[in-house]
């Protein structure tokens, strides 16, 4: 994934920043606070770094498509956990799943269709065992 530098929402400049900047004393807590995100200075749409590097997880988000991801995300960890999965085996099932290598697989960087995807993938699963 290549470095935002325009945000494709409003155009405005997107910068790197520490991710305590955003999450403030949160940062701690959520495990963020060596990382860095890429933020646009105009309107925050944001995305997160894969851990420990510079490197965006994906194309920036606004305040839905983040919300989405984060639904997203409970969603996912929920079916997995339940099956008692490994979190690695989880993640290949879903780059399987979704065609896609297993370094592009990271929620915190899919766009609206994608989290659908993974939704749909974990309900329909879900849904196979029970019935
Ligand atoms: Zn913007």
């Amino acid at each position: 994934m290549k470095r935002p530098e325009i945000c494709r929402y409003c155009g405005g400049i997107i910068r790197l920043v520490p991710a305590s900047s955003v999450y403030g004393a949160s940062a701690h807590r959520l495990g963020l606070e060596q990382e860095s995100l890429y933020q646009c200075q105009n309107c925050n749409a944001r995305v997160g770094c894969h851990k420990g590097t510079t490197k965006p997880l994906g194309n920036v988000a606004n305040e839905a498509l983040r919300l989405k991801r984060i639904e997203t995300h409970h969603i996912f960890d929920a079916f997995w956990t339940s099956r008692h999965m490994t979190r690695a085996n989880a993640y290949r099932w879903l780059s399987q799943q979704m065609r896609l290598p297993a370094k592009e697989t990271h929620i915190g960087g899919f766009e609206m269709d994608q989290c659908q995807m993974v939704i749909d993938l974990c309900t329909e699963a879900a849904g196979e065992e029970a019935a």
